[in-house]
């Protein structure tokens, strides 16, 4: 399969100051990927492709989108596209909590929580690999969580749980049709890690307490997410597909 030697990463949800997102575009412009980031608020993914270009001296695009709504997914990837060399890798990031209660949860948090988590990594892998099969190459990888798979006990709940398990079966499936077209899909399961996603409730002591239940003695950063997003997309990671890479310092061990 042909690598290009300059590619392009798109990456959804990527625009939040401490997220996984940000820190892994800074990560992967390091290593040469040139940049295009996918988010709510199109300045504000706007803002964050522009200082990594400057950073990194790599080409940046960003754009506005709700994960959720098709249409606009499409329209994203066609701006993206238009400014940027060649696709070939798409990371999934954009995502919510749920912190609700099963027994409080409404059609609406449900639905909410399942089209943002579950159809927006659809939609974005769906339009990425239209671009892909015509070059004969490309990586996707989708944030799940170690709430997928321990059955929440984290912040999130159930339609968080649902939806990051969810994201196992739809990556594998993907990756059985798409491997032909030089296609890898997999998956990254984090464990707790140091960001806004928890809106503030992320104490120190709910960080001791979190780590404690591992077998490493802290949370985890986002850097040790971009670590294994940039392994996962790399040329040399191609005889990897339909694969949980679980970074979560031993919370669960498959
Ligand atoms: P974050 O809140 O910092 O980042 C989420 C990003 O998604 C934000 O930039 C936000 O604007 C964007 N976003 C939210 N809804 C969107 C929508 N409808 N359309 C487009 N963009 C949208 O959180 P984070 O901790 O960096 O999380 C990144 C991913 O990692 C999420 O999918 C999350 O579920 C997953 N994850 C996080 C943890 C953790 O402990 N932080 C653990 C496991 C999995």
């Amino acid at each position: 399969t042909d690598f290009p030697a300059s590619p392009t990463v798109i990456l959804t949800g990527a625009a939040s100051p401490r997220g996984i997102g940000r820190a892994s575009a800074h990560y992967l412009a390091e290593r040469g990927w040139n940049i295009g980031i996918i988010d709510l608020d199109a300045d504000a993914a706007k803002r964050v492709a522009e200082e990594i270009a400057t950073e990194h001296g790599v080409q940046a695009a960003g754009a506005g989108a709700d994960v959720s709504d098709e249409a606009q997914v499409r329209a994203a990837f066609d701006e993206l596209e238009g400014q940027l060399p060649q696709l070939v890798a798409l990371v999934n990031l954009a995502g919510i909590s749920s912190p609700v209660p099963y027994l409080e949860v409404t059609a609406d948090e449900w639905n909410r929580v399942l089209d943002i988590n579950l159809s927006g990594v659809h939609y974005a892998t769906r339009r990425a690999v239209e671009s892909m099969v015509k070059n004969g190459v490309g990586r996707v990888v989708s944030m799940s969580s170690v709430s997928a798979q321990r059955g929440g006990g984290t912040y999130s709940k159930t339609p968080y749980s649902a939806a990051k398990a969810g994201i196992i079966g739809f990556s594998r499936s993907v990756a059985r049709e798409l491997g032909l077209a030089g296609i890898t899909v997999n998956v990254v399961a984090p464990g707790p890690i140091d960001t806004d996603i928890m809106g503030g409730t992320l104490t120190e002591e709910r960080k001791e307490k979190m780590a404690a239940d591992g077998v490493l003695p802290r949370i985890g950063t986002p850097r040790d997410i971009a670590a294994a997003i940039a392994y996962l997309i790399s040329e040399d990671a191609g005889y990897v597909t339909g694969q949980t890479l679980n970074v979560n310092g031993g919370l669960y061990m498959q």
